[in-house]
């Protein structure tokens, strides 16, 4: 069907999806249209939900040919105006009906669409006796491949294998005009997606765009035999510096999978939920080490806890174990505070270098900030991880305000029934965000990346304008008309 008009476009997209598959009530398009950050942008004209990676490719061609732009969306479990459409007439292409995978254990890699959710994925290849390296974030239960890969990620697996995007070996991208692009070995014309360099890295190029550069519509990632051994350690120490330090040490070993520390703030919220062990705890640290040899693992855990001991308490390890236990399941109780509150994560991404002195500006940042952040309720907790070979650290920022339509679907029961009616606290929200955009600014300045850019991290100011010009080149290249996700990356 030939499409002039925007009033058409929801006609052509049920002639390539489904009737049932095309959402126009203003509720729906307010759902799929705005993240968790409190700071929606437009609202789509129209959504879609194709099934398949064909499906994706048809809608992409009827947008392009209609002038519309297209804006994809995994889980929508992101807080940076990724998917947030820049402007109301855009297409907005909800990817969670395509949920195929495909498990290679011969040729070690596993080849999803971009629908599938990390755990779901988790389960599809643990079934096989294998699993991806960094095998997903704490939000599992609801991030995909897709976004994850769109905007890098890093925790389940990251200390020794590193980020998301780290553990992909190839993509299938859909361009703005609906042409369909394969890269490393996948573009082999008698090949599979068994190795991610043949000839420039084009899975590079597609990996960590937010979603600017094209629309993913299948991932090829890495396979690891399932490490079938978990052992865990934690220790208490008096201070961020003493707990860095030990974590710095240890993170040379690369022999721990999960590798974080916890604050006094986030040990308060854990002692209420029965880890009464982190009772008098300032700073913990905490290992996960796994393998598929007992022994070896019991090696490991050894030259770890020679480490830590040297000025750390050992403590309990039931909270990495606890995690490991149900990776995906914690999570959920981050949507919404214990009292109300809304959290928004914000971070930088560091070397080993300037951890202390990050954290040492957060707290600073926190202590000039005190006289707004009592008056407005706001709280912050911290979470600092490493991925192999760099640092994340992450203020989180609480304020108390309405929960906002994605939580109130997918936060636990119990949450929505205590919070869902809670009216929308607006001056509590300029303050935390504005808390928030302080953070990212701070960190920007000490030389602090970010995953997760999007339409919120200062990305174009903070790189240098050679480089900018060269990914403004790209996108001018492959989407010479700006119909994908326009803003993304600020292009
Ligand atoms: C409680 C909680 C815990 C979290 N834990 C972690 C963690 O441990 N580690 C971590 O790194 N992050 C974490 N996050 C952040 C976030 O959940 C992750 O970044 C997650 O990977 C987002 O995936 P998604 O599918 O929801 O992506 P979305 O939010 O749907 O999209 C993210 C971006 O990707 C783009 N995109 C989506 N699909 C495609 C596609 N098919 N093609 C091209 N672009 C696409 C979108 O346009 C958008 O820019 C957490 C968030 C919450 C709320």
């Amino acid at each position: 069907m030939a499409v002039s008009t925007g009033a058409q476009i929801g006609d052509a997209l049920r002639a390539v999806v489904g009737a049932a598959n095309v959402l126009e009530s203003a509720e729906e398009r307010e759902y799929y249209s705005w993240d968790l950050s409190q700071e929606p942008l437009a609202v789509a004209e129209v959504v879609a939900r194709p099934g398949s990676a064909e499906e994706i490719a048809a809608v992409v061609r009827v947008a392009h040919e209609a002038g519309i732009p297209v804006v994809p969306r995994g889980g929508g479990i992101s807080y940076t105006q990724g998917f947030e459409p820049a402007s109301g007439a855009v297409v907005l292409i909800d990817t969670t009906r395509m949920t195929r995978v495909d498990v290679n254990v011969e040729d070690l890699y596993v080849v999803a669409d971009v629908g599938v959710t990390w755990e779901e994925l988790y389960l599809a290849t643990s079934a096989e006796g294998v699993r991806t390296p960094y095998f997903g974030p704490l939000s599992g239960r609801f991030a995909t491949v897709g976004g994850t890969l769109s905007q890098n990620s890093l925790f389940y697996g990251s200390g020794v294998y590193g980020t998301a995007a780290d553990c992909t070996i190839g993509l299938e991208v859909v361009g703005a005009g609906g042409t369909v692009v394969r890269t490393g070995s996948w573009a082999h014309r008698n090949g599979s997606p068994f190795t991610r360099y043949y000839g420039p890295d084009l899975t590079g190029l597609f990996l960590a765009d937010t979603g600017a550069l094209g629309v993913k519509s299948r991932a090829a990632i890495r396979l690891i035999e399932l490490p079938l051994v978990n052992e865990a350690i934690s220790f208490a120490f008096d201070t961020f510096a003493g707990a860095n330090a030990a974590m710095a040490e240890m993170a040379r070993l690369q022999v721990a999978a999960e590798l974080f520390i916890f604050d006094p703030a986030n040990h308060a919220i854990y002692r209420k939920l029965g880890f009464s062990f982190l009772e008098g705890v300032e700073w913990s640290l905490h290992a996960s080490v796994e393998g598929s040899d007992e022994t070896l693992v019991d090696a490991q855990v050894a030259l770890l806890r020679g480490i830590a001991g040297r000025t750390g308490r050992e403590i309990d390890p039931s909270l990495p174990l606890a995690m490991r236990a149900d990776p995906f399941g914690g999570g959920l109780r981050g949507f919404v505070g214990t009292e109300g509150h809304v959290r928004l994560p914000v971070h930088g991404v560091f070397p080993f270098s300037k951890v202390e002195a990050a954290q040492a500006a957060a707290a600073a940042l926190v202590e000039s900030r005190r006289a707004v952040i009592e008056l407005h309720d706001l709280r912050v907790t911290y979470l600092t991880a490493v991925s192999a070979g760099f640092v994340v650290f992450e203020p989180v920022v609480w304020w108390p305000d309405s929960i906002g339509p994605y939580r109130a679907r997918h936060a636990p029961a119990d949450m929505v029934e205590q919070f869902g009616s809670a009216p929308p606290n607006l001056e509590a929200r300029a303050a935390g965000t504005a808390l928030r955009r302080e953070f990212a600014t701070m960190f920007s300045a000490m030389g602090g990346t970010h995953l997760q850019v999007g339409k919120w991290y200062p990305f174009r100011e903070s790189v240098e304008s050679a480089t900018f010009e060269t990914l403004g080149a790209i996108k001018g290249a492959l989407d010479p008309r700006r119909l994908v996700n326009p803003g993304s990356l600020g292009l």
